[in-house]
């Protein structure tokens, strides 16, 4: 289940936080209320931890209803940035800024979930410091399978 906090902007755009979990359930029906008038969409997505395989659909019917508005993902999670690396059209025509991915340290082994930007390489180019010994961190797990490439 999804829990979505939702802000009216000054400039008329809509912004919704949402975290939980993705499942049949999800229809958004309350950002595509509140966004009705709206041209612009900005959902924050990184406290979303997992899509079930008919979230995935849920989610997707979603994307389409948003329409021909400006969509933009402030930040993603790694559950959805996986989904999205296997499912193209997932995400419609969203502009993705951020995705927080998992990152280790292979100096003194501690790990967590950075943001980094949305685009091919950035696992290295953008790989956070160890907040704990300052080291650079490593990806953990296969980046491709998780940001565009
Ligand atoms: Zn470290």
């Amino acid at each position: 289940m999804v829990k979505t906090e939702i802000r009216k902007l000054p400039d008329g755009s809509v912004f919704a936080n949402l975290v939980g979990k993705i499942d049949e359930h999800f229809d958004g029906r309350d950002i595509l209320k509140a966004a009705d008038a709206a041209r612009k969409v900005s959902l924050k997505m990184d406290g979303v931890r997992s899509i079930s395989s008919l979230g995935v659909r849920a989610l997707e019917a979603f994307m389409q209803a948003l329409g021909d508005r400006e969509v933009v993902l402030e930040e993603i999670s790694s559950a959805m940035a996986n989904q999205a690396t296997m499912i193209p059209n997932l995400l419609g025509n969203a502009t993705v800024k951020a995705a927080r991915l998992p990152f280790l340290c292979p100096s003194c082994g501690s790990e967590g979930a950075f943001a980094v930007p949305y685009e091919s390489g950035a696992a290295t180019a953008h790989a956070p410091k160890c907040p704990q010994c300052g080291a650079k961190m490593e990806f953990d797990g296969f980046s491709e399978e998780y940001l565009p490439h």
